[in-house]
C-alpha cells in the first residue's frame, strides 16, 4: 500500500530568517492583547501558550520606545526597568521552542500623550488623530536624530530582554514611520520628505541602526503597510507600496506586509473573506528574496498550503486565528484539521484591546485566562466527582458546557427543545454577513460527536418533571433569552406606549420568519449588530427602512470591533434612512413618535411597522422552578441546579461560551467572596 503524502507537509518546513531558523511556517504576528503593561503575566502567558501550540514565531504587540508617544496601555521599552516584563515572555516562548519577536513603535501623531503631557511629534505640524484638542509639532533635525537614538536604544533593550527578532514598524497609520513614508502626510521639503527615496530615508536608517544594535545573532523584520486602501490619496501596492519594497528589498531579514489602517487590516468576516489581503501583498515575493509573512484570518490548512505553493507567502501570519486556537499549528501537524477552533472574524478580541481590558475571544474562552485562572485551551482537569450532568439548551453556553464537562470525563445529557443545535448562533447566522459565526456551533458539535459520554437529545423540551425523570444530579440550565416586546431598553429604561400593537415585532419574530410591511422603523437601543442586520434583511426584501438609534451613530458598540464605519456605510449604500440621537416615545397604527435625546423635541415618522431591538429577558423559568422544588430527590440524591449563558444574564455569544466553560470547570463559581483569579498589581514606588 502506498503511503499518502502529507498534504500539509509544506507548512512544517523550517524557514531561515536572517541568522535564525523558524521551525515551521506558522507566524504569530504582532497584535495587541489589551493586557499590555498593566497585566504583564496575562500577556506573557498568552504568548507562551501560542508557542506551546506550535507557532514558530511569537510576537509582542506594539512596544512603545519613548515617552513622547505613550500609548497608555501597550507594552514598552523605555529603559532597563521594562526588561523584566518582556524577559518573562521571551523565556516562556523559548521554553516552547519558538522565536520571540518584538515590535518597536513610536506612534507619532497617533498619541495625544494625555499621561506625560509631552507635545506629540510628527513629520509635519498636524492635529493628532482622533477627537482630542492636541496638535503634534513637526520634527526638526534634532528630533529626528533623537528619535533614531530612542529607536536604537529600544532595539538594544529588546535584545537584552531575549528577543530573537526586532521589528521596525510601519504597518499601520498609527506609527511615526508610516507617517514619514506617506505622501499624504509627509509634505516636508527637506531630505526626509518629498520623493519616495526621501520619505524612505528614516525607515532605512532605523532598519540599519537596529541591525547595528542587535548584531549577528538576531534578525531584523519590517512591518509595512503596502496599501492603505485610500486609492490615490494613500500608499498603494501598485505605487509607493511597491516602490518602498523595491528600494529596501534585501535590507531586512523578513518582510511582514499588510494593509492599513487597523480596521482594514483586521476586517471582520462581515466584510471580508479569508485571504482578503492577497491582492495587495502578492507582489512582495517577486521583489525580494527575503521571507514574506502576511495575514488574512487564515484558518483553513488548504488555503495556507495554497498561499505557500502559489508563492504568495513564506509564512502564514496570524493574529486572530492564533487567539481563537493557539494550538492551530499542532492540530494541522497531527493531521487533525477538524479540531481547529476556527476564528469567526467577529473582533470581540479587538474590543478588549479598545476597552483597555485583557481580550476575550468568542471561540476560545480560555484566552487571557491562561495565567489568571490557569485555564489551558486544550487541557482541562479530569472529573473529580461522580456527578451525572444534564445540560438543558444547546446554544453556545449549553454546547460549550456539555463539551467541556464531556472533556472532563463526566457523563453528560444535552437536551435541546428544537431539532437544531446552536441556539441563537443558528438563528442569527441567517442574517446577512454572519454565516461564519456558525463555527461557534460547528466546532462544539464536532467535538461532542466524538465523545461517547455526551449524549444529545434533540426535540426534547424539558420541564421540571422531565428534568427530575433523568438520573442527573447536576442540572445546568442554558435556556437562553428572549427579546423584549415592550420597548424597555438602555436609553429610557421604560416601556414604550403602543409596543403591544400588532404591527410591532421583535428580533425573535424576524428570526422566526416575520416580514413586516414597510415603511418599517427598526429601533435599535441594543447598539451592537442586531439592529443593523435586521435593517439589511428588511431592505433586501424591498421594504422602506428607517433605523432609529438613541446613539449618535448606528451600531455604536461596533466602534470597538472596528466595524462601525463599514456598518453605517453599508446601511446608507442600501438606502436605509438613519435617524440618530432619537429614542421612541410611542408607537401608533401608522406613525411613531420620536424624541431627540439632546433637546427632547418630539417628532413623528410615518410607518406601518416597528421592530424593537432593545433588550432581552432571561428564559429562567425552568431554573426558578427547579431551585424552588427540586433540590432533593430520593432516588437520584440531592440535585444541584445552575444557570449559565443568556439564561443567567443576556450578553454576547462570547460571554455565553465563557459562562458555559467556567461552569464545566467550576459549576458553582458564580460570585465568590474571594477573588477567584490571580491578581497583578502595580508596584508601589518609594514615596
Ligand atoms: P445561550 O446563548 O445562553 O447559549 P441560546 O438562546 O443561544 O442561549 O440557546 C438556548 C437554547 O436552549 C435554545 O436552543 C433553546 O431552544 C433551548 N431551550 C430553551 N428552553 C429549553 C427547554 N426547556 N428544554 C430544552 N431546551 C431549551
Ligand atoms: Fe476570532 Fe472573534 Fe476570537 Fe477575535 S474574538 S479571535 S475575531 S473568534
Amino acid at each position: 500500500m502506498t503511503q499518502q503524502a502529507d498534504p500539509y507537509a509544506v507548512l512544517f518546513e523550517p524557514v531561515k530568517i536572517g541568522p535564525l531558523t523558524a521551525r515551521n511556517r506558522f507566524y504569530q504576528v504582532p497584535h495587541c492583547t489589551g493586557a499590555g503593561r498593566n497585566y504583564p503575566s496575562v500577556s506573557a502567558h498568552i504568548r507562551a501558550t501560542n508557542a506551546e501550540g506550535g507557532w514558530a514565531v511569537v510576537s509582542t504587540e506594539q512596544c512603545d520606545i519613548h515617552y513622547s508617544a505613550d500609548m497608555r496601555a501597550q507594552v514598552r521599552l523605555w529603559n532597563e526597568g521594562d526588561i523584566p516584563f518582556h524577559a518573562r515572555m521571551t523565556d516562556l516562548v523559548h521554553q516552547h521552542g519558538a522565536l520571540a519577536a518584538c515590535q518597536l513603535v513610536h506612534s507619532g501623531s497617533y498619541s495625544p500623550n494625555h499621561i506625560g503631557r509631552e507635545i506629540p511629534i510628527s513629520p509635519i505640524n498636524t492635529p493628532v488623530q482622533g477627537p482630542y484638542p492636541v496638535h503634534a509639532r513637526a520634527m526638526d533635525k534634532r528630533d529626528i536624530a533623537n528619535f533614531r537614538q530612542w529607536h536604537r536604544r529600544a532595539a538594544r533593550l529588546a535584545k537584552q530582554a531575549g528577543f530573537d527578532i526586532v521589528y521596525v514598524y510601519a504597518g499601520h497609520d498609527i506609527t511615526l514611520l508610516l507617517e514619514f513614508l506617506s505622501p499624504r502626510i509627509n509634505t516636508r521639503s527637506d531630505e526626509y520628505g518629498g520623493s519616495v527615496e526621501n520619505r524612505v530615508r528614516l525607515f532605512r536608517e532605523c532598519i540599519e541602526e537596529v541591525r547595528d544594535e542587535v548584531g549577528e545573532t538576531c534578525a531584523v523584520a519590517v512591518r509595512l503597510a503596502v496599501d492603505e486602501l485610500l486609492g490615490d490619496k494613500g500608499i498603494t501596492s501598485a505605487g509607493d507600496g511597491r516602490e518602498i519594497v523595491e528600494i529596501l528589498a534585501e535590507l531586512p531579514d523578513l518582510w511582514d506586509v499588510n494593509v492599513s489602517d487597523w480596521n482594514n487590516d483586521s476586517m471582520t468576516s462581515r466584510f471580508a473573506e479569508e485571504g482578503y489581503q492577497e491582492p495587495y501583498v502578492d507582489f512582495v515575493k517577486s521583489v525580494t528574496s527575503k521571507p514574506v509573512v502576511g495575514v488574512g484570518r487564515f484558518t483553513s490548512p488548504d488555503t495556507m498550503v495554497s498561499q505557500i505553493k502559489r508563492g504568495v507567502l513564506d509564512f502564514i501570519g496570524a493574529a486572530r486565528p492564533a487567539i481563537a486556537d493557539p494550538f492551530l499549528p499542532n492540530k494541522i501537524e497531527q493531521n487533525r484539521p477538524e479540531d481547529i477552533r476556527e476564528c469567526i472574524g467577529c473582533n470581540i478580541c479587538v474590543s478588549g484591546n479598545n476597552l483597555y481590558t485583557p481580550m476575550r475571544c468568542t471561540q476560545n474562552p480560555t484566552r487571557s485566562e491562561e495565567w489568571r485562572r490557569g485555564w489551558h485551551p486544550e487541557r482541562i482537569p479530569v472529573k473529580d466527582t461522580d456527578d451525572h450532568v444534564l445540560v438543558v439548551g444547546a446554544g453556545p453556553a449549553g454546547l460549550e458546557a456539555a463539551r467541556a464537562f464531556g472533556q472532563r470525563g463526566y457523563d453528560v445529557m444535552l437536551a435541546e427543545a428544537t431539532r437544531d443545535l446552536g441556539g441563537r448562533v443558528t438563528r442569527e447566522t441567517t442574517f446577512p454577513g454572519l454565516s461564519t459565526w456558525a463555527r461557534v456551533r460547528d466546532w462544539r458539535v464536532g467535538q461532542i460527536e466524538k465523545m461517547p459520554n455526551v449524549v444529545v437529545y434533540r426535540e426534547s423540551q424539558m420541564n421540571e418533571a422531565t428534568v427530575l425523570e433523568t438520573a442527573c444530579n447536576l442540572v445546568v440550565v442554558a435556556t437562553g433569552a428572549t427579546w423584549r416586546r415592550d420597548g424597555f431598553g438602555r436609553t429610557d429604561r421604560a416601556v414604550v406606549p403602543g409596543a403591544d400593537r400588532s404591527n410591532v415585532y421583535t428580533p425573535d419574530d424576524i428570526m422566526n420568519g416575520a416580514e413586516p410591511e414597510g415603511p418599517v422603523i427598526v429601533f435599535d437601543d441594543d447598539h451592537y449588530y442586531m439592529g443593523s442586520v435586521i435593517s439589511e434583511r428588511l431592505r433586501a426584501l424591498g421594504r422602506e427602512v428607517v433605523l432609529v438609534t438613541p446613539e449618535a451613530v448606528v451600531s455604536a458598540f461596533t466602534t470597538y470591533t472596528l466595524e462601525q464605519s463599514r456598518v453605517q456605510a453599508r446601511l446608507m449604500e442600501a438606502g436605509i434612512r438613519i435617524v440618530a440621537s432619537h429614542s421612541l416615545v410611542s408607537i401608533g397604527a401608522d406613525a411613531t413618535e420620536l424624541r431627540c435625546t439632546y433637546t427632547d423635541r418630539v417628532s413623528s415618522i410615518a410607518c406601518t411597522s416597528v421592530v424593537l431591538v432593545t433588550a432581552l429577558t432571561a428564559n429562567d423559568g425552568l431554573y426558578t422552578d427547579l431551585v424552588q422544588t427540586a433540590v432533593a430527590d430520593d432516588d437520584a440524591g440531592p440535585r444541584r441546579i445552575v444557570r449559565i449563558g443568556d439564561c443567567y444574564a443576556p450578553g454576547t455569544i462570547a460571554a455565553a461560551v465563557w459562562s458555559g466553560h467556567r461552569c464545566a470547570r467550576a459549576p458553582f463559581a458564580e460570585i465568590t467572596d474571594e477573588v477567584p483569579f490571580r491578581l497583578e498589581r502595580v508596584e508601589l514606588a518609594d514615596g
